[in-house]
């Protein structure tokens, strides 16, 4: 199989780039297609432990391809730190490592203030924003006054387009939020600044795409967030303002011609959500905390403790559909060890009724968790590398999920090191 994506089920923050650090091995290029630097990846290696919000996971492997696809919106200021704390780490990157595309949307410092000042207007109706300019960016995309970061090379061109947006955006910015206008020459002093450190890495990502493809290299898509954050089919408005569906992938990469072989839908042993949002199976309390810490769910891009609880089968039914997933890395198994029975939301009240679909999310807030639980294994597992070698407890636990929602498990991850995964079954792969 050539290509995959690995994607996320649930609210994000599955694992994910935990999962691309290791399944990037068997590939040759790695891309994100959506979303910019609003949530993060956390993947801890020989180099040390590093949170990345825009550049894809395969960064650390020297034979990878790094792409941000034109799904993806780009903060340059960001971009351009990102790359500096890399590179202190000894990280080479370079236009042959690392590319992006001239039609990935550039987000402006107005972005950002403009979200902040929604947010701020919304008060204690706001949709848990990171507050990183991406919902006014992908708005501004869909009504056509984006700037592509292909402009950043057209300087005399770019300078104009981004007068005619400014003076548009600044209409919103004073008019509706009161706030003080943004000045055109410093807003061009700023793209100069980090757009020239970001051009020799610009280029038409679907022409190497199709290059690549054509000579058997091997193509992986990483995701940022999760199914029930997608803009059409997650819990709007309490989503994001891109699609991490792998269905997307193609489109939001450069070459909606190369098809996805390989689905990898990344599920977590347990639930958890940052921000806002209805989240049926959340526990609170004693447990909650005793939850969070012992996974760590604290947000890689913003610090913010993440709401937790136990697994939430009717939730992650739906994201495996709606993913097209074709196989499950199960994360973070080592979390549970110190459970002594292990709870499962297995279905949802709702206005008196059992239901183990997801529900439209309209009426999300009404649903109740109905929860059982199983036996827990309470045992150190992080050093189990063999199926086999699992306790009986724990093999029953990811056979029981695997069978609710219908999709094999491939990888188990019991540890956020690299070695620390044991592979379930081949499934052809
Ligand atoms: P992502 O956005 O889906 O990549 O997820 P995050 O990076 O936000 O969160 C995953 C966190 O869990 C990171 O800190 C990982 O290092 C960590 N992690 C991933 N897999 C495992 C695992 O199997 N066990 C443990 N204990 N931690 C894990």
């Amino acid at each position: 199989m050539t290509t995959c994506a690995i994607v996320g089920i649930n609210w994000g923050d599955e694992g994910k780039g935990r999962m691309v650090d290791l399944v990037s091995q068997e590939y040759d290029v790695v891309i994100r297609y959506q979303g910019g630097n609003n949530a993060g990846h956390t993947v801890v290696n020989d180099y040390g432990k590093f949170a990345l919000n825009l550049i894809p996971s395969g960064i650390f492997r020297r034979e990878v391809v790094n792409v941000l696809g034109n799904g993806t919106v780009v903060n340059l200021e960001h971009l351009c730190g990102e790359i500096a704390k890399l590179r202190e780490a000894g990280i080479e990157i370079t236009p042959e490592n690392f590319k992006i595309s001239d039609r990935a949307a550039i987000v402006f410092p107005y972005h950002v203030a403009q979200d902040g000042l929604e947010e701020g207007r919304l008060a204690d109706r706001k949709y848990g924003s990171t507050k990183r300019g991406i919902a006014p960016v992908y708005g501004d995309k869909y009504m056509k006054k984006a700037i592509h970061m292909g402009e950043l090379n057209y300087p005399d061109a770019f300078a104009a387009h981004l007068k005619d947006v400014l003076e548009w955006k600044n209409l919103t910015i004073t008019g509706v939020y009161h706030a003080d206008p943004f000045d055109y020459d410093e807003m061009l002093d700023w793209a100069k600044q980090f757009g020239d450190q970001l051009r020799p890495f610009i280029t038409d990502t679907g022409a190497f795409l199709r290059k690549a493809h054509a000579a058997g290299k091997k193509i992986m898509y990483e995701a940022q967030l999760g199914a029930l954050r997608d803009i059409d089919y997650g819990i709007y408005p309490y989503t994001s303002s891109s699609t991490p569906l792998a269905a997307y992938a193609p489109i939001g990469s450069g070459a909606p011609d190369i098809r996805v072989d390989r689905v990898i839908g990344v599920v977590k042993a347990y639930s958890s959500c940052v921000g806002e949002g209805p989240f049926t199976a959340e526990w609170f309390g004693e447990e909650a905390e005793r939850l969070r810490e012992a996974g760590g769910e604290y947000g890689a891009a913003t610090g913010r403790p993440r709401r937790v609880g136990p697994i939430d089968l009717p939730a992650t039914r739906y994201g495996v559909r709606v993913q097209g997933a074709t196989e499950i890395a199960f994360t973070k198994m080592d979390v549970l060890s110190y459970m002594d029975e292990i709870p499962i939301c297995y279905a949802y009240e709702l206005d008196g009724e059992e239901v183990t679909e997801f529900p439209f999310h309209a009426v999300l807030d009404r649903a109740k968790p109905k929860i059982k639980t199983v036996p827990g294994w309470k045992r150190d597992i992080s050093g189990v590398r063999k199926y086999e070698d699992l306790p009986k407890e724990a093999q029953d636990y990811i056979e029981l999920i695997e069978r609710e929602i219908g999709c094999p498990m491939h990888y188990i991850s019991v540890g956020p090191e690299r070695p620390a995964y044991l592979v379930k079954t081949d499934h052809g792969n």
